[in-house]
């Protein structure tokens, strides 16, 4: 079988790139693709830094922005062109797989926030949703649905 170009959320591949300076290392994600080209990627650490404070989703009109939980600031941009980082450096990619839950990284699993800071449903982070805008006919799912990629 071709050897596939696949990236991962980091903190999958036990990078200690999470807010806390932990990683969500998962064992059944490294096996899936042990035979495959993975490009680990965060777009938080690189933007933040490592451990940091927590961001989360906050839906603002008909526009969704991830702010600090703490500084209340806009960290959308930055996390937008690390995104773009990935894009141009790896067009030509197979598969995505992403941490569930995340404000980044989650695919309909984010918890979403009014401005009241009030859980209002659950979606995609703002890295996830763009991902599945830049590449709408490759598999792009998390490490709760790897059987949507034929591993
Ligand atoms: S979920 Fe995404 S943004 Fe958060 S640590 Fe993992 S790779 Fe980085």
């Amino acid at each position: 079988m071709k050897r596939r170009k696949v990236a991962v959320s980091a903190c999958l591949l036990g990078e200690l790139c999470r807010y806390d300076g932990q990683s969500k290392s998962d064992a059944a994600v490294m096996s899936a693709f042990k035979n495959d080209e993975i490009i680990p990627f965060c777009p938080e650490a690189p933007v933040l830094g490592t451990p940091r404070e927590r961001i989360c989703v906050i839906e603002k009109g008909d526009q969704r922005i991830v702010i600090g939980e703490e500084s209340g600031e806009d960290f959308t941009p930055a996390i937008m062109a690390q995104v773009d980082l990935l894009v141009l450096n790896h067009p030509d990619l197979d598969a995505i797989v992403l941490k569930s839950k995340s404000p980044s990284c989650g695919l309909g699993t984010t918890p979403i926030y009014d401005e009241n800071q009030k859980v209002i449903g659950f979606g995609d982070g703002i890295a996830a949703q763009r991902l599945k805008e830049i590449y709408p006919n490759i598999v792009i799912t998390d490490e709760l649905n790897l059987k949507e990629i034929e591993c």
